[in-house]
């Protein structure tokens, strides 16, 4: 046991017992971590809003050994995730990031800058009503970060590099990329995709992992100008993704429809 000190986003709490609360954080420096907070849910809390979802904290815990629930012993508010007052949309958005986070990681398992990113994401999402772009961004960071990002251009199945002056072109969520059109027949469960949504895909990968998250979001982006069979198989890909790499059926994905508009 050892006690330990770092930064986390709150991802989700569970009720414990009367008084206290079992909560999931994603830290800077011990990736995610599952803690009892002692006293959480009493009126006169220790944690006060430090502990509220999706909020920013400076958190000491100690940490245990195996399979047994750390324990908090001191959490303070840094930053509160505030897009209730933006809109529905964003709130949901930063409620998905919170989840893909969770599915995606294990305990005590640090992954360089998801942190960050996913702060940043939710301090874009406080300030933006139409948050696409943001959230196309969290998802390749993240599968970037976790070495999942896609293979967008050369075939996963044999490697040649795909023609994209075709019509549509197979995209395999559980292969991981897309198919030429000879490994397509040899293939199951892929997506028809026009060449124009992968090529977004590959280009916005391509420069986030060139800059940092900070500097792409602050883009201007131009969501406005892409046709809306784009702006669908954007969505339809990344779910597809996010599902295949999480190996369940992601909640919150149902909440974001109105991405795609
Ligand atoms: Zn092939």
């Amino acid at each position: 046991m050892s006690l330990e000190k770092t930064d986390g986003v709150v991802l989700k709490t569970v009720e414990w017992s009367e008084t206290s609360l079992i909560v999931t954080l994603f830290t800077k420096d011990f990736g995610k971590i599952s803690a009892i907070a002692k006293g959480a849910r009493r009126l006169k809390s220790p944690f006060e809003s430090a502990l509220d979802l999706l909020s920013l904290s400076s958190v000491v815990f100690l940490k245990k050994s195996g399979e047994s629930l750390d324990l908090l012993t001191e959490a303070k508010l840094q930053r509160r995730f505030r897009s209730a007052q933006v809109g529905l949309l964003p709130l949901y958005c930063g409620y998905y990031a919170g989840e893909v986070i969770n599915a995606l990681t294990e305990n005590h398992e640090p992954i360089a800058g998801l942190m960050e990113s996913l702060c940043l994401t939710l301090q874009e999402l406080d300030r933006q009503a139409n948050p696409a772009w943001t959230i196309l961004d969290f998802e390749l960071q993240t599968i970037q970060r976790l070495g999942h990002m896609p293979s967008w251009r050369w075939c996963v199945a044999c490697g040649e590099e795909i023609e994209t002056d075709r019509q549509s072109i197979a995209f395999s969520p559980p292969g991981g990329g897309v198919l030429c059109p000879n490994c397509t027949p040899t293939q199951r469960g892929y997506l028809r995709i026009d060449p124009q949504t992968l090529q977004i895909l590959e280009s916005r990968a391509a420069q986030l992992s060139r800059s940092d998250l900070a500097m792409v979001l602050c883009e201007p982006s131009a969501p406005a100008i892409l046709a809306p069979k784009v702006r669908a198989e954007l969505r339809l890909v990344m779910e597809q993704v996010m599902m295949n790499l999480s190996e369940r059926r992601l909640r919150m994905l149902d909440f974001l429809g109105d991405l795609k508009r």
